[in-house]
């Protein structure tokens, strides 16, 4: 096919970026929280969606709702071809081999559990599986569930002080015996990159698969899938200006098909009888039941929308929002930060004395929003002795008005809490 990455990398640069005509396309943002502009920054929870996302789905149904793959009808012929159309679209976005390797599922941790179930069968007591300490439950606990079903062992990449892998003991802990490296490509809890690259051909190299858990990449980094050789790798819609209840299974061919089926049911067959049954080709038999169409059909739009922006574009003035928070928070006494001081996405921090929960409620009374507590990542948190932290996340909409607005309220909240 085409090159896409080149395509995506020329689509930036040619327009200053402008997160203020990037916000009036997001009706949301225009919302007032407790008499205060809504300052949003729990975009590593779920992002808002654009008007042309939002219409995109409000149009599915006016003009194409209709089941796939089953009627000879005019409007189930053409639901089917935009819900094809979309796989295709995510296929180029994610520069996969082929659009069979995009399974649609309805989100991370749906991905997560349909990959940890098909490879019950591939592993037995004496393997290992590996995970890292910076995973979301979601990338913990099927693998759990998936060694106590077959007794392989799990095993745990560290993480050091400053909140990254350290890859040395990673190294350590392959063997052949590692049948599977679970591994996230960005913390959602501090914002962490990881470079899964490395990681990906040293697990190949001792004939382990990989699979990459994208959800908090996806929409800061443009992904490359057969650059990256993953096996699996997995993210949310909802993460990526998309609806939440759809998500993506990107499977390699070579990994997946001989893999068995999971759910069973309508789409993932071939013939039925009820002796037994055949199952369909990839990716359908991995898709049992009525899809989320509309669903995949706005990803696919919310993807042209970021590719239009310019993924690199995007990420660099998200970079710099990040980088003027923490400068402007570095000087707030008993602050501290996690995660490197390189961080994607999210910016993580802690005062002294003060509990995450009693910032975040009132930062959010001055109309900012943000997480607090463990962000799924409670194993992480007692490895660096707290039980949470407040994490600020940011998204192509936000602007510098909006950091110093997090700046203030912060020191604010501190100076009354202290
Ligand atoms: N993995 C990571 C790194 C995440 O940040 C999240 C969401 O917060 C998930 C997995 C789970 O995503 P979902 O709840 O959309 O399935």
């Amino acid at each position: 096919g085409t090159p896409p990455l080149r395509s995506r990398l020329s689509a930036s640069h040619t327009m200053p970026f402008d997160p203020h005509s990037i916000r009036d396309q997001f009706p949301i943002l225009a919302s007032e929280v407790n008499g205060q502009p809504l300052v949003y920054l729990d975009n590593a929870a779920t992002v808002q969606k654009p008007r042309v996302v939002l219409e995109t789905s409000l149009a599915y149904y006016e003009e194409t709702n209709a089941n796939i793959h089953r009627g000879t009808h005019h409007l189930s012929q053409k639901a089917t071809a935009a819900h094809e159309a979309a796989r295709d679209r995510i296929a180029h976005h994610l520069n996969a081999a082929s659009p069979d390797e995009i399974i649609f599922t309805s989100g991370t941790t749906d991905g997560i559990n349909l990959v940890a179930n098909i490879l019950t069968g591939s592993i037995s007591a004496e393997d290992e599986i590996l995970i890292s300490a910076l995973e979301h439950h979601s990338n913990i606990v099927p693998w759990q569930m998936l060694a106590q079903r077959t007794g392989a062992t799990l095993r745990v990449i560290p993480v050091l002080e400053d909140g990254t892998l350290d890859f040395g003991a990673f190294q350590d802990l392959l063997s052949p015996k590692t049948k599977l490296l679970a591994i996230t490509q960005v913390s959602n809890a501090f914002g962490t990159p990881v470079p899964v690259k490395d990681y990906i051909s040293a697990a190949h190299a001792v004939g382990s698969l990989v699979l990459v858990d994208a959800a908090q990449s996806v929409a800061h980094k443009v992904i490359d899938v057969q650059d990256l050789d993953a096996d699996f790798l997995v993210f949310s819609g909802h993460k990526i200006y998309a609806p939440t209840g759809i998500g993506i299974l990107y499977g390699k061919t070579s990994s997946l098909e001989n893999l068995p089926p999971w759910r069973g049911g309508g789409e993932m067959i071939k013939e039925v009888t009820y002796e037994s049954s055949t199952y369909n080709e990839l990716p359908f038999r991995y898709e049992a039941g009525t899809p989320n169409i509309e669903g995949g059909i706005a990803l696919a739009k919310a993807m042209d929308w970021l590719s239009d922006l310019g993924l690199p574009s995007v990420a660099a003035h998200e970079q710099l929002l990040i980088e003027t928070a923490a400068a402007s928070l570095a000087d707030v006494e008993g602050l501290r930060f996690y995660g490197p001081s390189h961080r994607q996405g999210s910016l993580s921090f802690n005062i002294a004395g003060i509990h995450h929960y009693d910032l975040g409620t009132l930062i959010d009374q001055m109309g900012v929003a943000v997480r607090t507590g463990h962000h799924c990542c409670q194993p992480l948190m007692n490895r660096l002795g707290t039980t949470g932290t407040v994490r600020a996340s940011f998204a192509a909409y936000n602007t510098m008005e909006e950091v110093e607005k997090l700046v203030n309220a912060v020191k604010k909240a501190a100076m009354m809490l202290a």
